[in-house]
């Protein structure tokens, strides 16, 4: 069942109007109201007069963790401390909490959010859910999330930010639906900061559109991620972003290419003819990065040395679509990567040895 049919399910046209309109309305809103950002804007000599739509989104100044560590507290409030009816310690990302809080609107919006997540996941979940949110209403999140190994699995399936539930799985299980007319999620490039193409790795960046009480507007999360916008199979036609597969911090960069590690991992596995762990090295030699690869053949030394170049340039063409450049590839001894309990890829990053 879906929850809010006129939100959930408007066409790509129509949730693009809405974003553009809520944005106008909350840069406003912050700059009359939150010091911080007015301070930001000014910096970059920005009014809100000159954000009209979404197509002035990259005219907006991003937010950092950095940021939000930096900001006194209460410059990042937008509405005097008489309008916040509750407050809570959030953790915005890994290792990073601030205080929030939330006018009667924002507590409006953070229900209607959970009742989406919970009709997003279906049925065979609600029993959980409704009792993972009411320990979210007592605001003892962070204890009893982790106490619970039933919940982390749904937690998998969900995605909370800034503590409301930005996204969820459905049924189908293609990506999380992000509640997009309160949520403006986009995927950039770590290195540009420009949109990725859909489906495409990048960092996810989320503009709350409708919090009065501590908006964020374009907040790099440093979560990685691809997104993409097709209608899904449950009749909703909000953007589905995919499960973080890392974080932007544990991205390689190499020769000025940013790698993910777990692409370079699906590469990998894909291949035939070797055996499914490999090791992953990057090191510096001569101040060039040198990206080497270590595989075992499925039969060692059952193949001719024209047999083994024939699999290293296998191996090697695949990992460069990864990685950008050709890497070394060393054919290893049988059982001498890894084992079968452990992780199928590892990777070594040396340089900084
Ligand atoms: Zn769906």
């Amino acid at each position: 069942m879906i929850w809010n049919q006129s939100r959930e399910c408007m066409s790509r046209d129509e949730m693009n109007e809405l974003q553009g309109r809520q944005l106008v309305k909350l840069v406003k809103h912050m700059y009359h109201n939150a010091e911080y950002y007015r301070m930001k804007m000014k910096l970059l000599g920005i009014e809100p007069g000159d954000i009209q739509g979404m197509e002035d989104l990259d005219k907006l100044p991003f937010t950092t963790k950095q940021d939000l560590k930096r900001a006194d507290w209460g410059e990042l409030f937008a509405v005097p401390q008489n309008e916040i009816i509750r407050y809570q310690t959030t953790c915005i990302a890994a290792g990073s909490e601030v205080m929030i809080g939330y006018t009667k609107n924002d507590l409006r919006i953070w229900k209607e959010c959970a009742q989406r997540a919970i009709h997003t996941a279906g049925q065979q979940n609600t029993k959980e859910l409704q009792s993972l949110i009411q320990d979210d209403m007592l605001w003892a999140e962070k204890s009893a999330l982790q106490k619970s190994a039933v919940k982390e699995n749904i937690i998998c399936d969900l995605c909370r930010f800034a503590g409301s539930w930005f996204a969820g799985a459905c049924k189908y299980q293609k990506g999380m639906h992000v509640q997009e007319d309160y949520f403006l999620a986009e995927v950039l490039d770590a290195n540009t900061s420009t949109a990725v193409p859909d489906r495409c790795k990048g960092e996810l960046v989320v503009t709350t559109l409708s919090k009065e009480a501590v908006p964020l507007i374009r907040y790099k999360t440093t979560n990685i991620t691809s997104i993409h916008h097709e209608r899904c199979e449950c009749g909703r036609t909000t953007a589905r972003i995919e499960k973080f597969c890392e974080r932007a911090d544990e991205v390689l960069l190499i020769r000025g290419n940013t790698v993910f590690p777990s692409y370079i991992e699906s590469v990998l596995m894909d291949l035939e003819d070797i055996q499914a762990h490999y090791m992953v090295s990057v090191k510096k030699e001569a101040n060039l990065d040198i990206v080497e690869v270590f595989a075992e053949p499925d039969e060692p030394g059952c193949f001719s040395y024209t047999d083994d170049e024939i699999l290293k340039s296998k191996i090697a063409r695949a990992v460069q679509s990864a990685v950008g450049m050709k890497p070394r590839v060393i054919l290893a001894e049988n059982h001498s990567i890894g084992n079968f309990e452990g992780p199928k890829v590892t990777i070594a990053d040396d340089r900084s040895l």
